[in-house]
């Protein structure tokens, strides 16, 4: 046990408090006491990392020292990240703390020799108590200060007193005198003192004061970083793979956060300059940062960033009104789950394309989408559709694919196609449809009968007919179960189909079942008994035009002569029996299932 206690001093670190604990108990060499403390606990402590005790660990420690858990838990640096929720990956490499060395006041030390935790935080610069630099290496010899030489006043190498280093001045009206009271922040936690439109808490302002900073140095000539008023230059060692250096020294430190402390004070022209020299200078990771960090930025912390992206291409390079907001397309799925930046394909929301960094951004003004919100508000899905009207999946669709309700529209989400359907469409398109309606036509069919029949792809075909007053139409509850008139849909739907042929070359066998009457097999036999004339069979889905054309030439078949005659195929049938009419093939003659008439024959 140790003879004699110490207190800690205002704002000092944990292993500040240790050193002096030793000193204070007549031990030279500091490794004596961390032998002390292992024969106390157990534990063995690295140096570098006795700021960093937590819980047990932490505990132990505070009984060592003889202070209460509460107290040490302040002197560490785990208990200002977890207040202001900043995390680390590790200790080395944190951004928040120095690991290895640390910065220090000479002129604090005058006053009373011991390491201050903030002197430590990666983000100060500056004492803002006696208007100096930090310094952070020896003058004489620069080497590097460790928490250690703080405490002993004295350089490792050349023993030069720290205390007695002369320090930069800063004016206390420097944009960085601001900064720093701004970092120190983070240590008196309830003075959170600047006014930015984007920024309300410490925490925030540490991540994106290193957010810019570790990206400033990625996508800019190292040249842009000096900070010439006060003649401090950059020399561009800052950066790690992902990160910052966590060993920054402190002229880079000035250079690199007073930059990016530039940028929020100057928002977002300064974000629009750092921007458009970054695209100057062309350097790699500029394209990942446009391609992959940007839109990362969506939904967290630092969204306001990347909203100030779709800004500068909409204001700065497109020109258009700076008295909106843009948004990325990418942007939109966080926005509103029911959509994703496949919305720039409809029509309903002006999309601005812009070419940036070797990618194509597309923005859509905060403005139009939200009203465009409001009008998904008041819109079907194809679903809610489908129930409304009684007609298939497949009908439905082929409904929506062809147009015939005003501003709808769908996209792909995954796998999931959604179509979004404005009310004012389906109403509209309802309107017209009963504004056609008549009393009960002749053999009537629900128009869902007649779908299932010619083949609900084709469903389109029925409401051309409708609406051209091509076929007769009787209102009744929903689409799905009005009637229209069965001689018409034929008449219409396998005139189009016909004619769609000649357009393609070919008919699909699915359309020449319903144009015939008669089954796949019955028109597979046809074409193997030469009916359709020579045709080879590459494809028996689509029948050539010019074959199906042989055929119609040729013969009838006994759908087609009702169709023709306007008689029901049971009488027609009867006839046959009769022999009043006669046939050319079918299973009297041992020649397929049906009946085929020749073209030519006449009916009594
Ligand atoms: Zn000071
Ligand atoms: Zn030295």
């Amino acid at each position: 046990m140790l003879l004699f206690s110490t207190e800690p001093h205002p704002g000092e670190s944990l292993y500040s408090l240790l050193l002096r604990t030793a000193k204070s108990n007549f031990m030279d060499n500091p490794n004596w006491i961390l032998q002390n403390f292992k024969d106390f606990s157990t534990l063995e402590l690295i140096p570098n990392e006795i700021n960093w005790l937590s819980d047990a660990n932490l505990k132990k420690m505070s009984e060592f020292l003889s202070i209460s858990y509460q107290k040490a838990k302040e002197l560490s640096f785990h208990s200002t990240l977890s207040q202001h929720q900043l995390a680390i990956n590790s200790i080395e490499k944190n951004p928040w703390f120095l690991y290895s060395r640390t910065k220090c006041c000479p002129l604090c030390l005058q006053e009373s020799t011991y390491h201050k935790k903030n002197w430590s935080s990666s983000h100060s610069l500056i004492c803002t108590k006696h208007g100096i630099f930090l310094i952070d290496a020896c003058p004489d010899c620069n080497t590097s200060f460790k928490i250690q030489s703080i405490v002993e006043n004295k350089c490792k190498r050349c023993n030069l007193s720290i205390d007695s280093v002369i320090s930069k001045q800063i004016a206390q009206s420097s944009t960085l005198i601001k900064y720093q009271r701004i970092v120190d922040g983070l240590f008196t936690p309830s003075n959170f003192i600047y006014d930015h439109p984007y920024i309300n808490n410490i925490s925030s302002f540490i991540k994106v004061l290193e957010f810019i900073a570790n990206w400033a140095v990625r996508i800019l000539p190292s040249e842009k970083l000096d900070l010439k008023v006060l003649s401090f230059t950059y020399d561009g060692n800052a950066k790690e793979r992902n990160s910052l250096k966590n060993a920054k020294h402190i002229e880079q430190a000035i250079c690199i956060y007073g930059f990016a402390f530039m940028v929020l004070e100057n928002w977002p022209l300064n974000f629009y300059k750092m921007l458009n020299d970054a695209e100057n200078s062309k350097k790699k990771d500029f394209f990942y940062f446009v391609d992959i960090i940007v839109p990362s930025l969506y939904n967290s912390e630092l969204s306001f960033i990347a909203i100030e992206f779709g800004n500068f291409i909409a204001h700065e390079k497109l020109r258009l009104p700076n008295r909106y907001n843009f948004v990325c397309t990418e942007q939109i799925k966080l926005l509103n789950d029911n959509f994703n930046a496949s919305i720039i394909h409809s029509n309903l929301l002006p999309t601005y394309s812009y070419e940036f960094a070797h990618k194509n951004i597309n923005l859509v003004s905060s403005e139009d989408f939200n009203s465009f919100l409001i009008d998904f508000e008041n819109s079907f899905t194809k679903e809610k559709l489908k129930e409304r009207w009684k007609t298939s999946s497949i009908a439905t669709l082929s409904i929506l694919e062809n147009k015939f309700l005003n501003n709808a529209f769908n996209f792909r989400s995954g796998s999931v196609n959604t179509w979004v359907i404005p009310k004012d469409s389906v109403i509209g398109f309802e309107k017209k449809l009963a504004a056609f309606s008549t009393q009960l036509p002749e053999q009537p069919i629900t128009t869902r009968q007649a779908i299932e029949w010619f083949g609900p792809k084709n469903a389109n075909i029925l409401f051309d007919g409708i609406l051209s007053g091509k076929i007769k139409f009787n209102f009744n509850k929903s689409i799905g179960e009005s009637w229209v008139c069965k001689d018409e849909v034929y008449e219409f739907v396998s005139a189009v189909l016909l004619k769609n042929g000649e357009t393609t070359g070919f008919i699909p066998l699915r359309n020449l079942v319903f144009i015939l009457g008669v089954k796949k097999s019955d028109i597979i036999y046809w074409l193997r008994t030469g009916r359709f004339a020579s045709f080879s069979e590459i494809s028996i889905d689509s029948i050539p035009i010019i074959n199906v054309n042989h055929f119609l030439d040729n013969y009838h078949t006994t759908l087609q002569l009702s169709m023709i005659y306007k008689i029901p195929i049971k009488r027609l049938l009867k006839k046959h029996r009769l022999g009043k009419v006669v046939s050319l093939s079918g299973p009297h003659f041992n020649d397929g299932q049906r009946l085929l008439f020749s073209r030519n024959i006449e009916i009594f």
